[in-house]
């Protein structure tokens, strides 16, 4: 409730007084702003990891190692650009204690374990790196969902979604989603916090892209543009190294 009365308030003062695009542009993402003007701290979350594989392509592609080489891809872009960055892994393990009884509950304790790291950093926006499947093999394209529980979300989510149509798939015509209880994380965490799927394994071109060394690296770029921009920071020093599109 607090924040809908500042944000506006903030908008508003900053228009007024013409401060600084890094300023405004954080306002209107609906971000919390910081009094200092320090960035988010971004919570990287690469699904799945360890015996929980994920979705799988046709040729054995495992959506846990695409996350996870997606997820640090962007972590390095993000650091370099002066934005915080928590990974929930960077291994290729599920996050459960090893040594407790986790009988039939090792998905459960993972997923509560990435819960908990988000909601004890501070100031944070949470993006969950995913892969897609589906039963029909057509259908390609990233697609964002976002969490209901924080106004910032959509925005984010929004600017991520429209980055992808212009860099990366001009003909992708997928709009972002309000997650629901399916997708445990979004569902329950209260802060800004959007999910990612990259792009359907069960797409044999798509995973054939997703793959290659070249196509991750567009995607982590592609999310590296839009998530500076909801941070507002900018990304001027690095269009020379975007990788081709
Ligand atoms: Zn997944």
């Amino acid at each position: 409730m607090f924040q809908r009365i500042i944000l506006p308030f903030l908008l508003t003062v900053s228009l007024l007084a013409g401060a600084s695009a890094v300023f405004a542009a954080r306002a209107k993402t609906g971000l919390e702003v910081a009094a200092d003007g320090a960035v988010p701290t971004v919570v990287i979350d690469a699904g799945h990891g360890g015996e929980d594989g994920g979705a799988v392509s046709a040729g054995g592609l495992l959506e846990k190692d695409v996350n996870l080489d997606i997820a640090l891809r962007l972590r390095d872009l993000l650091t370099a650009n002066g934005i915080p960055v928590v990974m929930t892994r960077t291994e290729d393990t599920l996050l459960y204690d090893k040594n407790a009884n986790y009988q039939g509950r090792k998905k459960a304790l993972d997923l509560a374990a990435r819960r908990q790291i988000a909601e004890e950093t501070p100031d944070c926006l949470f993006v969950s790196i995913h892969m897609n499947a589906y039963p029909d093999a057509r259908y390609d394209g990233l697609q964002v969902w976002y969490s209901p529980n924080h106004p910032a979300s959509a925005s984010v989510a929004e600017t991520i979604q429209r980055t992808a149509r212009e860099l990366l798939q001009p003909e992708n015509d997928r709009e972002i989603k309000a997650a629901g209880s399916s997708i445990y994380l979004l569902h329950r965490l209260t802060v800004p916090a959007v999910l990612v799927e990259c792009g359907f394994l069960s797409n044999p071109a798509e995973a054939a892209k997703l793959s290659t060394d070249d196509y991750r690296g567009q995607v982590a770029f592609t999310l590296f543009l839009a998530i500076s921009e909801v941070c507002g920071k900018t990304t001027e020093n690095f269009a020379k190294s975007a990788p081709n599109t």
